[in-house]
């Protein structure tokens, strides 16, 4: 028989303390704790790595390089497992030629519908597939956009020729190009071009016929501006050096391609229609209306092909992606919308006892909007699957077979198994998350005082209904409404219209050596600490320079790259780990050398270092509710919401005058009682005078808003409009007024 649990024996990835726990099979389990408390190392880094490593270990090592790479993970041992599939925020990678149609397999049913009993023209599937030869269109390659130049970026009119008045490379004076056309005849080279004839500007551009016309020396085969820029950039095939992509993205835009106009599609296949509709325009419908449409198709011979296709569309309606549309390229979708997307792939899909571990599924969803995502993991459940959920919404909580807490406290402080049981049973037990949960709500405080305003004006971006809409400054602003209704978009133009910092979830792009403490530049202050205290050069304290171990070049590990086999990282034998040459370590401050320091968490140097340079920069990080993380761990570890407030932390260091700072949802990754550190970051950053803005779904965030601006009703067309703006205490007859209501103590 079966086994009926996953079980875990002494796992010890990250901060796990040798954690026993017996998952059941078939059943939803919610992981909950402090955020950095280890339960992402236990499901993720310990659970699902070792299922994708078995996995892949029944494939032949040339099938292996190909597959997703796990690194193993410590534990004494893990058994009851099945092949896993991860659904986390990460976007949807891909390119233009991958869109929610492609991605969720909804495109593979319309093509056979097309083919099938599309008129006049009745292809083979293939001829609907913009990715394949047979049904591309011919001027775009299936992209629907073309690459054109940007003619207007081409010329100064201020300039005469002789001054560079063509700003493309090699045409300034004593460039490649400049003597065949400062000295084509014709054309004078003196006079700035605003004093030239459109028609002399025009053969300047376009050459050929339009020059000729011109008379007065211009040569028939006088070869435009434009034409030579886009024979070279253009139309050469070769592969394209950095230089040259640099110059093409300076002087081309994309545009819709001219002839498909955006359907992607050969003619023949774009022109077909089922029902008096083209591919084109069922591509373009939102998925809630596609889903009404498509049982109208009553041909028996496709019938399977509807039904199939009905209920992959209806699946997106219910989780909360209706107003999506099936051309819509999956890179311009946000996190949340990814994981969604990649949720209907597997609803779709007949296996069965597989596990599937979701990372906090309510990203991005309106407390309106959870409970179809909850149904979701239940039905997964009854096919027969387990369904692991790391997860801090009560919501998700409340319909969990089992939850397990994981802490009590974060990093070191964390790792250990501090519950399992019901979500009621949770309730009454003595955990972080039972704390948090029954916690009398904050009254809401008098809101602040705007300090001017920020007006953005005719919005029109995606869905906006060109909307004017005043910012107050110096306060919290948050933005609300269902999922699609239009919030990232007004903070998008807000950005765009007064400029101002976004600070988002992707990860803080650095080398593999960057930490917390490089990144918010307290290394530099640690190692003149170093430097002062010692009397030698700050440069001895830098594991990136004459300090840092030779052997591994300063990163305590070696890479060590096996074909066909995982890359193994050990430890660096010349340092053991420690980064830095022994000459380095051999000086110390208050008893640590440079290497202690970098073990220290952040709270523990803030206490231990007595400079007061260091410790005012260490305490942006703690206050961002980053103490527990250890000073010398790489940024690359870190998750997204942890890079989220590292990225703050940054900005309570160096931001000089009043900014304005925008968040799309900062709580993401957050337990209840991190909510209310973060919302005294962002006082803090308010305090010293800044603006913040947020998109937000957490209702304790709502709460503390000096200002709150609601949008909807609905999502994509059913929405961009504003439905309330003012004090959070006044908003009534909308879904978060509902939502406000409903949690309230
Ligand atoms: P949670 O998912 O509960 O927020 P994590 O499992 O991500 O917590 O992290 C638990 C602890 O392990 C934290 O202190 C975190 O900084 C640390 N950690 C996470 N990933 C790594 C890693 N790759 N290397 C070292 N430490 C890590
Ligand atoms: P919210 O932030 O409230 O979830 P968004 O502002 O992301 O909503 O989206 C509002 C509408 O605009 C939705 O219909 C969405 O599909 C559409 N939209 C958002 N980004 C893009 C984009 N890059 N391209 C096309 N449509 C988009
Ligand atoms: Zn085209
Ligand atoms: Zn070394």
């Amino acid at each position: 028989m079966a086994q009926r649990s996953i079980r875990i024996r002494g796992a010890r990835t990250h901060n796990l303390k040798s954690v026993d726990l017996d998952v059941p099979r078939g059943r939803v389990t919610v992981f909950v704790g402090l955020s950095g408390s280890g339960k992402s190392s236990l499901v993720f880094d310990t659970v699902a790595a070792e299922a994708g490593h078995q996995l892949n270990e029944t494939f032949p090592p040339f099938t292996r390089n190909r597959l997703p790479r796990w690194r193993r993970p410590e534990a004494d041992r893990i058994d009851g497992l099945s092949p896993v599939v991860v659904i986390d925020q990460r976007r949807l990678g891909g390119n233009a030629r991958s869109t929610v149609g492609t991605a969720t397999d909804a495109w593979t049913y319309l093509r056979l519908l097309f083919s099938r009993v599309g008129r006049p023209y009745v292809g083979e599937s293939n001829h609907f597939s913009f990715n394949d030869p047979a049904g591309m269109c011919p001027t775009c390659a299936g992209l629907g956009e073309v690459v054109v130049s940007a003619v207007e970026r081409f010329l100064d009119p201020d300039r005469s020729l002789k001054d560079g008045a063509i700003l493309l490379p090699g045409f300034g004076d004593g460039g490649y190009w400049y003597d065949r056309y400062a000295s084509v005849g014709g054309f004078d080279a003196d006079t700035p071009l605003r004093d030239w004839t459109a028609q002399q500007r025009e053969a300047l551009l376009y050459g050929g016929e339009r020059a000729a016309r011109l008379g007065g020396g211009v040569p028939k085969d006088y070869e435009g501006v434009v034409e030579r820029f886009e024979r070279i950039y253009l139309r050469t095939p070769d592969h394209l050096s950095d230089r040259k992509r640099e110059v093409i993205a300076r002087f081309t835009r994309s545009d819709g391609c001219p002839d498909c106009r955006g359907d992607r599609l050969k003619p023949e296949s774009r022109s077909a229609t089922v029902r008096g509709r083209t591919i084109g325009e069922l591509a373009r419908m939102e998925i809630g209306e596609l889903a009404d449409w498509v049982p109208g198709v009553t041909e028996p011979a496709v019938a399977p092909v509807v039904a199939a296709l009905r209920a992959r569309l209806d699946a997106m309606v219910t989780i909360g992606l209706g107003y999506l549309h099936l051309g819509r390229v999956t890179t311009t979708l946000s996190g949340g919308e990814s994981q969604r997307v990649k949720t209907v792939k597997h609803l779709g899909s007949s296996l069965i006892e597989m596990l599937y571990v979701f990372d906090e599924p309510t990203v991005g969803l309106h407390p309106a909007d959870v409970e179809a995502m909850t149904t979701l993991l239940r039905r997964l459940r009854d096919k027969g699957n387990t369904v692991l959920v790391v997860e801090h919404d009560p919501a998700v909580m409340a319909v969990a077979d089992r939850v397990v807490e994981i802490g009590p406290g974060a990093g070191d402080r964390g790792g250990e198994l501090v519950f399992q049981g019901t979500f009621a049973g949770l309730r009454r037990a003595a955990t972080p998350t039972a704390a948090a949960l029954s916690r009398p709500r904050p009254e809401p405080a008098a809101p602040r005082t705007a300090r001017g305003r920020h007006t953005v004006t005719g919005a029109t971006r995606n869905n906006l209904r060109n909307l004017t809409v005043d910012i107050p400054a110096g306060v919290l602003t948050v933005l609300t409404g269902v999922a699609g209704s239009g919030k990232s978009s007004l903070a998008a133009e807000l950005l765009a219209q007064h400029g101002g910092v976004s600070v988002d979830q992707r990860p803080v792009s650095a080398g593999r050596r960057s930490t917390p403490v490089t990144y918010t530049g307290v290394a530099a202050a640690i190692r003149r600490l170093f430097a002062r205290r010692n009397g030698v050069p700050a440069a001895l304290f830098s594991p990136n320079s004459a300090g840092g171990c030779p052997d591994c070049g300063g990163l305590g590990v070696r890479y060590t790259d096996l074909a066909f086999l995982d890359g193994q990282e050990t430890t660096c034998d010349g340092c053991r780990g420690r980064r830095f040459t022994a000459e380095a370590l051999r000086h110390r401050v208050d008893g640590l050398s440079i290497a202690d320091v970098d073990d220290l968490t952040v709270t523990e140097a803030l206490h231990r270092l007595g400079d007061a340079t260091i410790a005012a920069a260490l305490g942006h990080l703690d206050e961002a509710g980053l103490g527990y993380l250890r000073l010398g761990q790489p940024l690359s570890t870190l998750s997204g919401g942890e890079c989220q407030r590292v990225k703050i932390a940054r900005e309570l260091r160096v931001a000089a005058g009043p900014t304005l700072y925008v968040l799309d949802e900062p709580t993401t990754g957050l337990h209840l009682r991190d909510v209310d550190t973060l919302l005294e970051v962002l006082g803090a950053l308010i305090d010293r005078g800044h603006t913040v803005v947020v998109v937000e779904h957490h209702l304790d965030v709502i709460r503390r808003a000096d200002w709150l601006i609601d949008l909807g009703p609905g999502p994509g067309r059913r929405g961009g409009r504003i439905l309330y703006q003012g004090p959070v205490a006044d908003i009534t007859g909308t879904a978060t007024a509902r939502a406000l209501r409903e949690a309230a103590p």
